[in-house]
């Protein structure tokens, strides 16, 4: 579980996050939405340490992030799978290699154990014999699971993925968020997504943060989203005419 507790953060005077908190839990996908700029991309930097919050407490399975160590931050670090945003994959490396990248930097594995875990990985998402392709080669959808292989190729305990499904269409979407929940479930991960895409929303929010103005201004999930009365919730998942009056009939 990643429990965050008190998260407050500004940039030059203008505050970002207000007193957020909140538990992600372990197994689950745990979604962070909410409108651009409502501070989801500041709260995450936050979590894996990119950002220092001014106020406030990560606790990764009960260790307090912010306070530790050099050495034991490192550590933690090592627990962490990252997505990016446009799947971020390195162009001059070909698909194995991008995902033998952080084993790498993080493993003592030899190259023999190396190229193993990333074929593993690799067979896992779905992507054969494409070990010597390089990711301009490979469609939107492919480099996005080459880039969710080389996330989960550490093993991570965390997993945090901004946006998986920006610029993807939406059956390869769905496909892309079955996986994530898949493999959240398989490594019994703390799996965190960002999105403001309503069909992952339905499809995979088991615990949901909504974030308003850097107020975590709900909770709940892909039920209660639907039925809720907190109105800017509403406007978030309501946007149009149509839907508004899909609604009042539930
Ligand atoms: P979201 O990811 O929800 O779209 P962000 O977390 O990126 O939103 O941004 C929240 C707010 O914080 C925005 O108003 C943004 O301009 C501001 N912000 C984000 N990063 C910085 C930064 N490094 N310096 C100053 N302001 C920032
Ligand atoms: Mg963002």
């Amino acid at each position: 579980m990643i429990e965050v507790k008190n998260i407050s953060k500004s940039f030059n005077g203008l505050q970002v996050l207000h007193d957020v908190s909140f538990k992600f839990e372990t197994g689950k996908t745990n979604l962070i939405i909410g409108q651009s700029g409502s501070g989801k991309s500041v709260l995450t930097k936050c979590i894996v340490g990119l950002i220092q919050p001014e106020v406030g407490q990560v606790l990764f399975d009960g260790r307090d992030f912010i306070t530790l160590k050099r050495k034991e931050k490192k550590s933690i670090r090592k627990e962490i799978g990252m997505l990016f945003q446009g799947s971020a994959l390195f162009d001059s490396l070909t698909v194995e290699e991008n995902v033998m990248f952080p084993l790498k930097m993080f493993s003592d594995m030899s190259k023999e154990e190396m190229r193993d875990r990333a074929n593993f990985c690799l067979e896992r998402v779905n992507i054969i014999n494409k070990n010597k392709l390089f990711p301009s080669e490979a469609s939107g959808g492919m480099q996005k699971r080459i880039a969710i292989a080389r996330a989960i190729a550490m093993e991570p305990k965390y997993l945090f993925c901004d946006e998986p499904n920006s610029g993807l269409d939406p059956i390869t979407s769905m496909l892309i968020d079955e996986l994530i929940r898949d493999l959240t479930i398989e490594n019994n991960m703390t799996t965190i997504v960002i999105t403001h895409d309503m069909n992952s929303v339905l499809e995979i929010g088991e615990n949901i943060m909504f974030l308003n103005q850097g107020h975590n201004h709900w909770k709940g999930d892909k039920n209660t989203v639907l039925t809720t009365d907190n109105e800017a919730v509403n406007d978030f998942v309501y946007v149009s005419k149509f839907l508004k009056q899909f609604k009042d009939k539930l």
